[in-house]
């Protein structure tokens, strides 16, 4: 008898496959798609079919928390490790070493700084789970936290002089629409080396940046009509990649994480405190008083200042502190005054953290004249959309409770069923229930 029941489970088995005409479905493929700066309120607005059909299929929450500082290079690294930039030490491009010297996060190549970070990436778990991975970067820096991925292609060296060079222009040869419509394109151009990789190459798993809406959000504001445009570009964007996928895998689920990396605060152009043009490194209040220093933007509301004595450190907080593009400074030395520690932001890495965190007014731009900047703990720098579509995985129409971008790590490990140490000890957890 248990002899039939096999031979009829079998054929039973064999029949149902046939009918499809394939084999019994493979693991899924995985694409986290970041979309640079996105803030949600833009949502409310712009039409986004693809965005509106991922969430009605699977989960998504308005507001996932990006880390501080909220840039890009900051949250991407996070968004590999699971951890806050006091742990994975990309604190920022550029900060000074307690000699006081000079030092990049991100030098002399991307590769290189990939051996410095401390923490293992999400690229190397999923490589010893026999994943096959890639990452498509825009702004190139990306890069710094994909160690271990096997294909990692962006930054300059992808994109057409003249389009990468007019990144964060507002007008080509005076046409504003020229302008708009080249930093559109890159994400096209970023899609289509996915799409020539995936011509000779197997991917389970995809990371890409589209980043137009960021060039556009600083040129033009989070709350100009190009911005919108950006994003519903955007949205018919990953409708292509969607639909790539699907063709080049007929026979494959892929589920996708959507994020963002940081929001955005709109800033008046008019007003710049500390102009690239002059030294934007130097504040001239504290150069009056002799006081040795170094400030660092960190995405252009937030930046951090290095002294080179530690004896004037008071000084220096009671010169910057009424100024009128000082909205808020952070420090671990005991002042009364701060609006908290250092290692309230998670910004303290050892070694590389300067003296204050100044969170920048956005009546004034820091050093570029932009209308649109981020970096700061404020709720638009920080609040970014996250959507989860996975089905059978992710019940239709979940909401995301408490997410932040330390949480995409863990929650690959989850998509995956990947049991692993490494990734246990990140500081995230897996959205999944
Ligand atoms: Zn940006």
């Amino acid at each position: 008898m248990k002899y039939t029941n096999i031979i009829v489970t079998i054929l039973l088995f064999s029949m149902l496959f046939a009918a499809c005409g394939e084999r019994p479905p493979k693991e899924p493929g995985v694409a986290v798609i970041i979309i640079d700066g996105l803030r949600p309120d833009v949502l409310q607005t712009a039409h986004t079919p693809m965005l509106d059909e991922i969430q009605a299929d699977g989960a998504f929450t308005p507001r996932a928390r990006a880390v501080m500082p909220t840039a890009t290079r900051v949250n991407f690294v996070t968004f590999t490790t699971g951890f806050y930039a006091d742990r994975h030490g990309v604190i920022g491009g550029t900060y000074r070493d307690p000699e006081f010297q000079e030092q990049r996060t991100d030098r002399p190549t991307y590769r290189d700084a990939q051996e410095d970070v401390p923490v293992p990436t999400i690229f190397e778990i999923l490589a010893d789970h026999g994943k096959r991975t890639a990452i498509f970067a825009m702004k190139g820096y990306e890069l710094v936290g994909a160690r271990g991925a096997a294909v990692q292609k962006g930054g300059a060296g992808i994109f057409p002089e003249e389009i990468w060079q007019y990144r964060y222009s507002e007008e080509i040869d005076g046409s504003e629409e020229e302008a708009l419509r080249r930093k559109i394109q890159m994400n096209d151009i970023l899609i289509d080396t996915l799409a020539s990789v995936l011509e000779d190459r197997q991917l389970d798993f995809i990371m890409i940046n589209l980043g137009a809406s960021d060039y556009i959000g600083h040129v033009y504001g989070p709350e100009s009509d190009a911005y919108l445009e950006a994003v519903e570009a955007t949205d018919r964007q990953i409708s292509r990649i969607v639909g790539m996928l699907k063709n080049h895998y007929p026979t494959r689920e892929w589920y996708y994480i959507i994020g963002s990396d940081h929001g955005f605060s709109q800033t008046n152009k008019e007003q710049v405190a500390l102009p690239v043009d002059n030294d934007m490194n130097r504040i001239p209040e504290l150069a009056q008083r002799n006081i040795e220093h170094m400030l660092y933007e960190r995405g252009g509301r937030a930046a951090e200042l290095y002294l080179a004595d530690p004896n004037r450190v008071a000084d220096a907080f009671h010169t910057i502190r009424g100024l009128p593009w000082v909205k808020r400074i952070y420090t671990n030395h005991a002042i009364e005054e701060r609006a908290g520690s250092l290692d309230d932001l998670r910004v303290a890495y050892p070694g590389r953290h300067g003296d204050f965190y100044i969170i920048t007014d956005p009546s004034y731009a820091l050093n570029f004249a932009n209308f649109g900047q981020h970096g700061s703990n404020d709720d638009v720098d920080v609040y970014v959309p996250l959507y989860i579509y996975a089905p059978e995985r992710v019940g239709p129409g979940t909401i995301i409770e408490d997410a932040s971008n330390l949480d995409i790590a863990p929650t690959l490990g989850q998509l995956y069923l990947i049991d692993d140490e490494r990734i246990n000890r990140m500081e995230g957890n897996g959205l999944l229930k």
